[in-house]
């Protein structure tokens, strides 16, 4: 079968590896979909310093179930399922608790997910745990595959920050309106929540942003000027989906007292904690990282409930390089998806 493989710092390539069969209490998957993150970049240019090469990447996955291991008895062949790619040690409580993504044993971890050194989901099958598994039927698989890192990491920033969320007449800012930020903003409509005022340097991903439910959606220098419209006090919640130097000044600005930052993209801004300081009184920063397998699991229950539109380009498998060119030039509007040929294999 094909898979996009990281070969060597920097370079990933499309090779010709065996089928992988599935052990016991594994399954294995005929890929449907993979989502191209900018993660995938990151791991490219330096963030796979400690993991074995080569490995497949891909760590957002939609697949049909092509083959069970031995003792894997409540799934069919031929269910489409989402795969919840974050690794843990499968032992400690947090991952006991599906909560893999705050493993309490990450930082000895040998890879951070599937496809994060870890073979994953950009190939034409993979092998995985029957635990990471989440089905999904009736979702478009483009669509499906969306819901495991975009999707799912912005419904587990959100849903930190819920309590903020519920105050009368609250006020988010999304800083960032790309593959993550857009579902963001549809997740916050979904969940019932407050105004949402969107800010982007591009005029089509504001665009965009409108499209999925934005109030307000205005380039950084009129950000100010649109909190103080829509609220008064400022934002009760600022999600930052570029995490640059730049949009966290911004974000920080926006904030009002006792708002929360919440931090999800990893654009290497730092912000310096102190009292006094930049931050308003009673301010809570997060840094969320991914999601539980509980939490994909109710992201698939409100796509499926209609209210979350993903924006998608979709590639062939084989037009991997090409996808990953577009996402570094910021050619790409939402989330890219790799669609492998001949998926419709058994065997
Ligand atoms: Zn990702
Ligand atoms: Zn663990």
């Amino acid at each position: 079968m094909l898979a996009y493989r990281m070969t060597a710092p920097g370079s990933a390539e499309l090779v010709e590896v065996p089928l992988p069969e599935p052990g016991p209490g594994q399954v294995r998957l005929d890929v449907l979909a993979a989502g191209v993150c900018h993660s995938d970049l990151a791991v490219l240019h330096g963030g796979a310093a400690r993991w074995e090469l080569p490995f497949t990447l891909g760590h957002e996955t939609c697949g049909r179930v092509a083959a069970l291991g031995e003792g894997v008895d409540d799934l069919a062949v031929g269910e489409q399922v989402v795969v919840h790619a974050p690794f843990g040690c499968g032992h400690c409580p947090r991952c006991a608790a599906g909560r893999t993504n705050y493993c309490d044993l990450r930082a000895s971890l040998p890879a951070a997910g599937l496809g994060l050194g870890l073979d994953g989901g950009m190939a034409q099958a993979m092998v995985l745990d029957r635990a990471r598994v989440v089905p999904a039927d009736g979702l478009d698989p483009v669509v499906a595959a969306t819901l495991t890192d975009a999707g799912l990491t912005s419904f587990h920033a959100i849903q930190g920050a819920r309590e903020a969320l519920a105050e009368p007449d609250a006020l988010a800012v999304v800083i960032g309106v790309g593959g993550l930020g857009h579902l963001a903003i549809g997740l916050l409509r979904a969940l019932g929540s407050p105004t949402v005022v969107a800010v982007d340097t591009r005029a089509e991903a504001l665009g965009l942003a409108r499209e999925c439910g934005a109030d307000v959606a205005v380039l950084p220098g009129d950000a100010a000027a649109a909190v103080t419209g829509a609220g008064g006090h400022g934002a009760d919640v600022v999600f930052d989906f570029a995490g640059a130097q730049s949009s966290l000044d911004l974000a920080v600005s926006l904030l009002r007292t006792a708002g929360e930052l919440v931090v999800v993209g990893s654009g290497g801004g730092a912000l310096t904690v102190s009292k006094p300081g930049v931050l308003p009184s009673g301010a809570v920063v997060r840094v969320p990282f991914w999601g539980s397998r509980p939490e994909l699991e109710a992201v698939v229950g409100v796509a499926r409930g209609g209210a979350l539109t993903p924006r998608t380009t979709i590639y062939p498998l084989t037009d991997a390089d090409r996808a990953f060119e577009d996402l570094r030039g910021g050619r790409l509007l939402g989330r890219a998806v790799l669609v492998p040929a001949g998926t419709r294999r058994r065997s």
